[in-house]
């Protein structure tokens, strides 16, 4: 039998606290399924708020620890180059795991989500020797004959609270642990109630590379319980959050109790822009891929197709002819090229809005339905005609379905891709070097690409704005989402 079709060998499904796997208090479980078939395949330990306290504390604990304060920077940063050689041995369990229980495609869960994980924990692993303040020279104002000095450094805000989502659930995990630790942070992470299985493997093998005990908790659990009770607490000094923006929202009302610091990384829908002198042998599959890439399940989807009139028609049916060519199935089937949404109140979401778009008036070009199979799939689906108040564009769909939209001129770029209440990427098309800078200084997005779409680097800072969230992640930005700069000031006297 092929080995591709047997389900892969499960980790704990207790929580992962001061480096021991205990039971929830409460002894309440979160039934896991497979999205491809919809069976059960497991079940997961949901933390109670006094499960996530024992972990805060825990992790408060190890980040007040003689040791953890000592530690080395090279030291914190060779557990990580340590746990990124042990992620890259188990990478291929890792990605059936991930495939079984988030659904994509086994080929995007291995050379996408655990490629992305490997080179993170790399990355910042890099990062934990490098961090240095600075030193100021003062222009007191007054004269007391002091020499007067500051130096600042870079100290850890304490320990860290990471909810993730479920849609690359490894390398959401890896982008809060591996940053917080490299800069001496501890942390307790929650992952998505949908898809905690690899973290939870994740957890087995940061206990196998040897963290200090605490460095690393993992809770899994609800969001309106374990989430918000991470939240609520006043040890945890940071939230990094990746989600919604209706939780994004409601992390940072909760967290203002406590005075925590925050980053949002929340949702998205981003333009894809193509202008009539485009290469469009590759602007429409690249509009394509933009949208359909796991399922359409990345908040940087290019979900609104803007499209400069002259080739308008040409794209829509270029992007509606990939999206009927492309093959639904089980992500571990060979040639499966897109997987089933992560779940069934996820598919009615995306169902729901399709219907609703139907009815508004926008013309269906491809897909549009379920398929008639077992699993929670969705045809990739292209809407044209569509208005600007339709609720299909105005809102994050999260799924494999791409509104495309004419324009007539130029100068009406800027007021249709910024008429969203989000700003997290776009993309531009384009042949032209001098439109495509000056369109990329008036999209209102962290994050504008030329030629390509959905390109992240650990290098270049990622983060939206608008409703797309606060602060970024990636790069030096990373510097001072996990720190505090401290200042300490001097005075200098006398004659030496
Ligand atoms: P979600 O907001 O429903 O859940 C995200 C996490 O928050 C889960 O772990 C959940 O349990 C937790 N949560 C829910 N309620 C909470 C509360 N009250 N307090 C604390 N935690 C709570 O999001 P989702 O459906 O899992 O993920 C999809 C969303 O994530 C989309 O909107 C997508 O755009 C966004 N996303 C953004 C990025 C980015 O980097 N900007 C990346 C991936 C996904």
């Amino acid at each position: 039998m092929n080995a591709m079709n047997q389900a892969p060998s499960l980790p704990r499904t207790d929580l992962y606290i001061n480096g021991e796997w205990v039971k929830a208090s409460s002894g309440k479980t979160i039934p896991v399924f497979n999205p491809a078939t919809e069976n059960q395949i497991a079940e997961l330990a949901a933390a109670s708020v006094e499960d996530v306290n024992r972990a805060v504390e825990a992790a408060h604990a190890c980040f007040e620890s003689t040791a953890w304060r000592r530690m080395r920077p090279l030291d914190r940063g060779r557990l990580l180059e340590k746990l990124a050689l042990v992620v890259e041995e188990h990478a291929d369990e890792l990605a059936r795991l991930e495939t079984y229980d988030n659904g994509k495609p086994y080929a995007t869960s291995r050379y996408v989500d655990l490629a992305f994980t490997i080179d993170a924990l790399r990355y910042f692993g890099g990062w934990a020797s490098k961090t240095a303040g600075e030193y100021i020279t003062l222009s007191p104002f007054f004269d007391d004959g002091g020499i007067y000095r500051a130096y600042t450094e870079r100290k850890p805000v304490g320990v860290v609270g990471g909810i993730t989502p479920w849609n690359f659930p490894l390398g959401q995990a890896i982008q809060k642990i591996a940053p917080a630790i490299a800069f001496g942070c501890t942390v307790v992470l929650k992952p998505s109630e949908e898809t905690s299985l690899t973290t939870l493997r994740l957890a087995e093998l940061i206990h196998e590379v040897g963290f200090p005990k605490g460095a690393v908790n993992i809770v899994t659990g609800y969001g309106h319980d374990a989430g918000a009770a991470l939240v609520d607490h006043p040890l945890v000094r940071k939230i990094a959050f990746t989600g919604s923006t209706a939780t994004g929202q409601r992390i940072l009302a909760a967290s203002a109790k406590t005075m925590k610091r925050v980053t949002l990384e929340l949702g998205g829908k981003s333009p894809t822009i193509i202008l009539a002198d485009a290469d469009l042998s590759r602007a429409i599959p690249g509009a394509a891929n933009a949208i359909f890439g796991n399922s359409g399940q990345v908040c940087t989807a290019g979900s609104r197709l803007l499209i400069e009139e002259p080739v308008y028609e040409e794209v829509v049916a270029g992007v509606a002819e990939i999206a009927r060519g492309l093959r639904l199935g089980p992500g571990h089937e060979e040639g499966t090229q897109l997987g089933p949404i992560v779940s069934s109140r996820q598919l009615e979401r995306i169902s729901g809005l399709v219907q609703s778009g139907r009815s508004e008036g926008a013309r269906v070009v491809a897909g549009g339905n379920r398929p008639d199979r077992d699993g929670w799939f969705f045809e990739p689906t292209v809407l044209a005609d569509v208005r600007p108040d339709m609720q299909v564009i105005r809102e994050e769909i999260f799924g494999p379905v791409v509104c495309a939209i004419p324009f007539s001129a130029r100068s009406e770029i800027k007021a249709i891709a910024n008429d969203t209440p989000y700003g997290l990427g776009a993309s531009i098309w384009t042949r032209n070097l001098d439109h495509a800078h000056l369109l990329a200084e008036e999209i209102d997005a962290g994050t504008v690409w030329f030629n390509t779409h959905n390109i992240l680097d650990l290098a270049v800072p990622f983060g939206g704005t608008k409703m797309s969230g606060r602060g970024r992640e990636f790069g030096t930005e990373a510097i001072n989402a996990f720190t505090e700069p401290k200042a300490v000031v001097m005075r200098l006297a006398g004659d030496y």
